[in-house]
């Protein structure tokens, strides 16, 4: 059950992590838990249109945080890097009429080729459809993501890297996505989130936890509370870092995808509430 008192107007929760809802279905359960945040996945977009998805959203009381995903800028094909180019100005333009403030970027990877080459095109990636963002509007954040996904879906495996990209290209609406899940591991993780902060590149804070054991590294993600992730020193830095954002729940898992998503909100909120 939901606590009394209990004050979610920072919490956002991500589509993805109740997939199973339709997005009227998770905006009502949303802003009737008073929680203050959404952020919205593409595959919601893809479905309804960018229009009508606006249309929605507009119907409820609850800010729009972001738009997940773009990026997957690496590839050893010309032609496919700039099919990557031509999808992310089309996420732009799609974040722009939803509302959303900030894209956050899987920067991508590719087996076939190196990671310095990756990253490389990542760079050039950003730079290329920075002018738009900053037409629009809309900030680029780099989520670096845990190295086990190093072979294909990102080059940029820790916040380090997202800090030094970050501060290579030097703009005020490029910064980073920092995600638990991805960086709780990492050495000097601590000052690695002051640095951030202190640039004002702190664009975007993801929680869940990491389980051990878990069944499948994508989507067996757990509930704040459920592994070894110390939220608790993490949320520390971070707001020892300046950062005032939503705490934005994002969670992909099978076994709470076929839970009943309502209980599963309930409990997300509960976990929610314990580390605050
Ligand atoms: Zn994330």
């Amino acid at each position: 059950m939901q606590a009394r008192n209990a004050d979610y107007s920072q919490l956002c929760i991500h589509t993805i992590t109740n997939r199973p809802w339709r997005l009227e279905e998770a905006l009502e359960n949303y802003c009737s838990r008073g929680i203050g945040g959404i952020s919205v996945w593409q595959n919601i977009v893809d479905k309804k249109g960018a229009n009508e998805t606006a249309k929605i959203l507009k119907q409820y009381p609850i800010k729009v945080v972001s738009y997940v995903r773009g990026g997957f800028f690496a590839h050893p094909e010309k032609s496919e890097q700039q099919k990557a180019i031509a999808e992310n100005k089309r996420l732009l333009e799609e974040a722009a009429i939803i509302g959303a403030p900030l894209i956050v970027l899987v920067c991508g990877a590719h087996p076939e080729q190196s990671l310095e080459v990756s990253r490389q095109q990542i760079l050039k990636g950003i730079e290329v459809i920075l002018p738009l963002a900053k037409s629009l509007n809309i900030k680029l954040g780099i989520e670096p993501l845990h190295p086990m996904y190093a072979h294909s879906r990102s080059a940029i495996n820790t916040l380090k890297q997202a800090n030094d990209l970050a501060e290579k290209i030097q703009d005020s609406h490029v910064g980073v996505v920092l995600d638990v899940y991805h960086i709780w591991w990492e050495p000097d993780l601590e000052n690695e989130i002051l640095r951030c902060g202190a640039n004002d590149k702190l664009f975007a804070y993801h929680i869940c936890d990491w389980k051990s054991p878990q069944s499948d590294f994508l989507n067996d993600r757990g509930l704040m509370g459920d592994g070894c992730i110390n939220l608790k020193s993490i949320n520390t830095w971070v707001k020892a870092a300046g950062f005032q954002g939503f705490h934005e729940v994002e969670i992909f898992s099978n076994k709470y995808w076929s839970m009943d998503q309502s209980k599963f909100l309930n409990k997300i909120l509960e976990c929610y509430e314990k580390l605050y």
